[in-house]
């Protein structure tokens, strides 16, 4: 039997306000302003608080469930963040108060800036940037700020190896680069002799995503720094998944010249549907001054008696603001708080946590998955979605299939260089428990694969929707499917 809808309920002259009786003389509303075809439902309160809660739980997500989606990083978010954002002291100011006011809000602000310049190797940090790709927009005005300063004009060209994030193509070619692509080896690493035979002085930089998307360390990472660097470009690192490097390796000492943090990965702010994220980005020294305008600074230095007075300042070869005021303060707030409550022993502890889990994962899946490339990994590792005695059973059937044992699916399709590819990525805040239900529920789907297809061909079959057609679904979104077509 199927819930009746929120429509199906209404009753004329239910209601779950009551107003006052109006002292107002009454007023006609001009017809052109009434919507007389909008259907309201006429329902009392606690029929109201149903159906959005009904709705709410239609949805997955981290809150009800293990959520091992690679490249994302959907970590549990602590809620003690949430009680430190919402402190009337930062979530009550406005952006264009005279700064004397905001003092609190500027020195977390130039701690953070600190914090993440520590963890990352990195002298210069804007938090400007809202999300992991705007912090690669940044990073690649950047490096052409630079070359122009430079009056070498030449460099065109962007090199992005095969294993790297989507998004780093998208940026360079949107910001009007040519993009280079360089092959993956054997072993999952960038291929030294591909990346020679394209650098010349045409080359701008690379972008090297690491850990991989494979969920690989790059092995050659200090040789693939230095090759761009002979060639004269810069190297950008995206380090949106800082999770496995945590207090254990920092990109700025590996020579990498600029960095995105993803503070909705690492630091456990809430992804939030699609935003707001934040994507703070990292330089070395001789990139400081070509920084994104405003930077919180020190105008004033404090003394025994006196804090410091925090101010913001403008570096001189800015290439100019790129967000509206400062950024996405919020989720600053909890990712200082984040930070403050592991502390630098605690951090290293979070990328011990999130590569032991992703390895533990990997060791109990290796043998029913096929691996592509056998190595330890990072945060994150990639199996494939087939058996050559399972046909007809692909990556898709499996993400559907593992819906119906309550698991969210991991990345599937991505990274493209792995056939029928899954991406999957426990993080840290998973129990030994958890991880072992669903490392069942992955051996069991293996099993029906080649005993009962049908049953994955066909899944989901416990979800509230069945099986969608994915790109009608985010082609042609339909909100409203409950209303019935007539009360349009
Ligand atoms: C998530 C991710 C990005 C993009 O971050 P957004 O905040 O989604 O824009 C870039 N690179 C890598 C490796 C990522 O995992």
């Amino acid at each position: 039997m199927t819930e009746p809808t929120i429509y199906e309920i209404s009753s004329p002259g239910r209601t779950g306000v009551k107003f006052q009786i109006s002292d107002v003389p009454e007023f006609e509303v001009p017809k052109e302003f009434l919507r007389e075809h909008l259907p309201m439902p006429e329902v009392s309160e606690i029929d109201v608080i149903r159906h959005f809660t009904r709705l709410s739980q239609l949805n997955y997500c981290i809150d009800t469930g293990f959520y091992p989606l690679g490249s994302c990083t959907m970590k549990y978010n602590p809620r003690i963040n949430e009680v430190t954002a919402r402190l009337a002291g930062f979530a009550k100011i406005h952006p264009l108060q005279p700064t004397e006011t905001v003092q609190g809000s500027l020195a977390l602000m130039f701690d953070l800036q600190n914090w993440l310049g520590e963890i990352s190797g990195f002298p210069g940090i804007t938090l400007q940037p809202a999300a992991g790709a705007h912090g690669e927009y940044v990073g690649v005005m950047l490096i052409r700020a630079y070359h122009n300063d430079r009056k070498d004009f030449k460099r065109t060209k962007m090199i992005i190896p095969d294993s790297a994030h989507g998004t780093n193509p998208a940026t360079s070619s949107m910001s009007g680069f040519d993009v280079v692509g360089v092959a993956t080896d054997k072993n999952g690493n960038v291929d030294l002799e591909s990346l020679r035979a394209v650098c010349d002085d045409t080359i701008a930089g690379l972008m090297l995503t690491n850990p991989n998307t494979l969920g690989l360390f790059e092995q050659n990472v200090v040789e693939v720094v230095n090759i761009v660097h002979e060639a004269g470009g810069l190297v950008y690192g995206d380090g949106a998944n800082l999770n496995a490097l945590l207090g254990v390796v920092r990109p700025g000492d590996l020579g990498i010249d600029i960095m995105h943090f993803n503070l909705h990965k690492t630091f456990s702010t809430p992804h939030g549907g699609g935003g707001p994220g934040s994507g703070p980005v990292g330089v070395v020294k001789h990139l400081v001054d070509f920084l994104p305008c405003p930077i919180v600074g020190v105008i004033e230095e404090g003394s025994e008696d006196f804090p410091p007075l925090y101010g913001f300042i403008e570096p001189e070869k800015s290439i100019g603001r790129i967000k509206a005021f400062f950024g996405h303060f919020g989720m600053m707030v909890r990712a200082y708080t984040y930070i403050s409550m592991y502390g630098k022993d605690g951090l290293k502890k979070i990328a011990e946590g999130a590569v032991l889990n992703a390895n533990y994962l990997l060791s109990l899946l290796k043998d029913t998955y096929k691996v592509p490339y056998d190595r330890i990994c990072m945060h994150e590792f990639v199996l494939e979605g087939h058996w050559p005695d399972a046909p007809g059973i692909h990556a898709l059937d499996i993400a559907k299939r593992l819906m119906d044992y309550k698991f969210h699916p991991p990345t599937n399709y991505f990274p493209l260089i792995v056939p029928e590819a899954l991406m999957i990525e426990p993080t840290e805040t998973e129990s030994k428990q958890t991880l072992d239900l669903f490392v069942d529920a992955m051996l069991k789907i293996a099993e029906e694969a080649k005993t009962n297809p049908e049953l994955l061909k066909e899944a989901p079959h416990n979800t509230p929707i069945g099986r969608l057609d994915e790109v009608k679904a985010a082609k042609d979104l339909v909100l409203c499917c409950w209303i019935p077509e007539n009360n349009y």
